[in-house]
């Protein structure tokens, strides 16, 4: 066992996006080797109708794919290919843009006002940015749970884990997306396979992560003996968790316990042209791009697709 080292621990920062939707952006439009094949990660819940239902009307995507996690509320969408459809609560979509869509996301909260949610980013490779736009919509119901003997829950939403597989396949990130929630006060590790890139995205809670040099257990006071040490919090709610190379991650669960996602793929390692929705290989990937959302060519037609 390696254990992943915590490269950086760091709160989500508020943003405003779509047509106004206030969310936290927990990782984007920085440098995108850092967690590459991911490219960002929103948060976007909030219990405040007017900060979110505005949504994100008609915009495009080229290049990537859109992961959005449900766990309050509904999304309602639409594509410029005719799919439409409802997220509820506890659903997943997983969205490969490839070539160009044109959609809209909507959120609407539950009886309470409440929205919450998750979008993540994912890249995809040179060779799949003009692939054939792609949905898959798993229900919450479809969506395996696994429960160990310590009270640990983990919801494999994609990939495999302790046996299970998620729903979703075919996904070139080759992603491996979990919902775990840790029990008040225990300690757990879970194996991630060493040549991911991988974070942890903490959104109920508090938890510890170990550190390479911090086993997981020892939290440490300000004071010890009468000398200051270093203390680094426990990661609370909205924090993002950047892991080095490794292949366990340890969390001690604060008293309150801990929820978060815990997100890894293998990193595609190529140039990244990033435009708003739209990220290829190179610039002029980019000016194509937007030279066809002007003149009305960006949507292929099935019969344009290989
Ligand atoms: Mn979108």
């Amino acid at each position: 066992m390696s254990l992943r080292p915590v490269i950086e621990t760091r709160p989500a920062r508020p943003a405003i996006e779509g047509a106004g939707v206030h969310l936290h952006r927990a990782f984007g439009f920085q440098d995108p080797s850092e967690l590459d094949p991911f490219l960002l990660f929103d948060d976007f819940r909030n219990d405040d109708p007017a900060k979110y239902s505005r949504g994100f009307p008609w915009h495009p995507h080229r290049g990537i794919e859109t992961i959005t996690y449900v766990l309050s509320g509904t999304v309602a969408h639409g594509d410029s290919l005719g799919n439409a459809g409802t997220l509820a609560a506890g659903d997943v979509q997983w969205m490969t843009a490839g070539s160009g869509i044109l959609h809209q996301e909507m959120p609407r909260g539950n009886a309470r006002g409440q929205m919450h949610g998750f979008q993540l980013w994912a890249n995809l490779p040179s060779s799949l940015k003009m692939t054939a736009p792609r949905y898959q919509d798993v229900k919450s119901a479809d969506i395996p749970e696994v429960t160990d003997d310590d009270g640990t829950t983990v919801r494999v939403i994609v990939g495999s884990f302790w046996g299970r597989r998620g729903p979703v396949d075919g996904i070139a990130a080759d992603p491996q997306y979990l919902d775990v929630t840790v029990p008040p006060g225990l300690k757990k590790s879970f194996r991630i396979d060493t040549y991911r890139r991988t974070f942890a995205y903490v959104f109920e809670g508090t938890g510890t992560f170990a550190d390479a040099s911090r086993p997981a257990g020892v939290l440490l006071d300000k004071e010890v003996a009468g000398r200051e040490v270093t203390v680094r919090d426990p990661s609370g709610d909205r924090t993002l968790v950047r892991f080095g190379t490794g292949d366990t991650v340890t969390v001690q669960a604060g008293p309150a316990g801990v929820r978060f996602l815990l997100v890894s793929g293998a990193p595609i390692r190529e140039p990244v042209a990033w435009h708003g929705p739209i990220v290829m290989n190179t610039q002029e990937e980019l000016r194509t791009a937007m030279t066809e959302l002007r003149n009305g060519s960006f949507i292929r037609s099935a019969a344009d697709q290989d």
